[in-house]
């Protein structure tokens, strides 16, 4: 098992939804524990950044769907994100509809993160006090109209309040920059190719400037959600050897996936920031080594299939998202164990890090005593091909069709309850609401 002391063979004491004890198993007195025989023992994984769209947008994703592919994928806790649901997560009434939307539908844990809009500044303090773990905010369009961007003038306000209240800020961060019209030229209109330079990492790096310089300002703790600039790597390390309080994530897609993968036409592979060249992979994977991303988390961001317009593979006319909740786990375990990573640095950047920056760490994300029992059962050394049609998301499609994958997600328990065995969702949805930070 892989605890926050390291990897131990032992054996875990479950009383009622804790964790009792932990310990070596030459050591175990009491009744014969399970035998999980070769199989590795993980913390319920805990996903910070997934859209679950409901109420309003059920026919994306919602709770029902999203929690059970959760739950299969090993992951026992969610956030959700505070856009394309209807309401968006902007005030204490719209969190009220979301924890209504939700009685009896979750299948795993679930946290909310509330969010930014301009004007909104005198909402947050109430919200966090309601129960949100922080708030986001969009630099840049967020593809959704009723959840507008935030410019300076207004993040500053926002910030201040967050701060007071003890939560952080998370940020979509792309600024948009003037694009040079030579770098689009003789590009395929709708291409992928066109998308990529339309995005560039500049919108990144300068988003990621403004929000370390309004850390500074204002104190506000700041969580860069989904990077792909690897270039904005320097400017972060910078921030936390300042000692700023800024945190980062990235995404499997960002990790697994390249640019030059991409299938013509095939608008699976769109999200925003855009999935970007081989090299820069390579160094998000460093960023990881060196300790300046915190965390992997999906960024499950699904719409309808015709929003994609697979039909006309058009990249600029498709919803940018990727839905991976069910993935993740199995397809950054794949990429990590190539490049030398062990499931302990899966586990830190899946579930304890995670853990923590939702303020949660004190009963998610870790083997301990005291601790939620959330707990996975993986094979590592288990590899299967991706079967889209199989995925428990509402939508199937997904540009991991086919990827031959390591590791199996055994079972997964929730609060020392089995709520999936061998790929199948066991048991009545007994997930429960997460409000407020266990940090404050
Ligand atoms: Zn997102």
């Amino acid at each position: 098992m892989v605890t926050p002391g390291g990897v131990l063979d032992g054996v875990v004491t479950i009383e009622g939804e804790r964790i009792a004890a932990v310990g070596p198993r030459a050591e175990h007195r009491g009744p014969e524990p399970i035998d999980l025989g070769e199989l590795w023992l993980l913390p319920g994984l805990v996903d910070g950044h997934v859209h679950l769209n409901e109420p309003g947008r059920t026919e994306w994703e919602g709770f029902v769907t999203a929690t059970r592919a959760a739950a299969v994928g090993g992951v026992t806790t969610l956030v959700d994100m505070p856009l394309n649901c209807i309401p968006v997560t902007t005030s204490v009434a719209a969190l009220e509809a979301k924890l209504a939307a939700c009685r009896g539908e979750l299948s795993v844990d679930c946290g909310f993160w509330g969010g930014v809009v301009p004007g909104n500044a005198a909402e947050l303090g109430p919200l966090v006090r309601a129960g949100v773990l922080g708030a986001k905010a969009f630099l840049c369009h967020s593809g959704i109209d009723d959840f507008p961007d935030t410019p300076e003038a207004d993040l500053r306000p926002a910030m201040r309040a967050l701060a007071e209240a003890g939560a952080p800020l998370l940020a979509h961060a792309e600024l948009e920059q003037p694009v040079d019209a030579e770098a689009l030229e003789g590009l395929s209109p709708g291409g992928y190719e066109r998308w990529l330079r339309s995005r560039p990492a500049a919108w990144e790096d300068a988003a990621i400037a403004l929000l370390i310089a309004l850390c500074r300002e204002t104190g506000c703790a700041v969580h860069i959600v989904h990077l792909s600039s690897a270039s904005a790597l320097p400017l972060l390390a910078a921030a936390r050897a300042e000692g700023l309080p800024v945190t980062v994530e990235t995404c499997p897609h960002y990790l697994c996936l390249s640019a030059e993968q991409v299938p013509p036409g095939d608008t699976t592979w769109k999200c925003a920031p855009p999935i970007r060249g081989a090299d820069n992979r390579d160094a998000l994977w460093q960023g990881l080594r060196d300790g300046v991303i915190d965390q992997v988390v999906s960024d499950h961001s699904p719409c309808t299939p015709a929003l994609k317009h697979l039909e006309r593979g058009d990249f600029d006319a498709a919803w940018g998202g990727i839905a991976s909740l069910q993935l993740g786990l199995r397809a950054v375990w794949t990429e990590a164990r190539g490049r030398g990573f062990a499931l302990s640095d899966v586990v830190r950047w899946m579930a304890e890090a995670p853990a923590r920056i939702a303020g949660l760490a004190a009963r998610k994300g870790g083997i301990a005593v005291g601790m939620d029992a959330d707990l996975v059962a993986f094979d590592p050394d288990a590899r299967a091909r991706v079967d889209g049609g199989k995925l428990l998301h509402r939508h199937k499609i997904t540009p991991y069709q086919g990827a031959e994958l390591w590791g199996e997600v055994r079972c997964t328990w929730l609060r020392g309850a089995v709520v999936q065995e061998g790929g199948v969702p066991v048991g009545e949805p007994r997930g429960r609401t997460l409000l407020g930070r266990m940090d404050r």
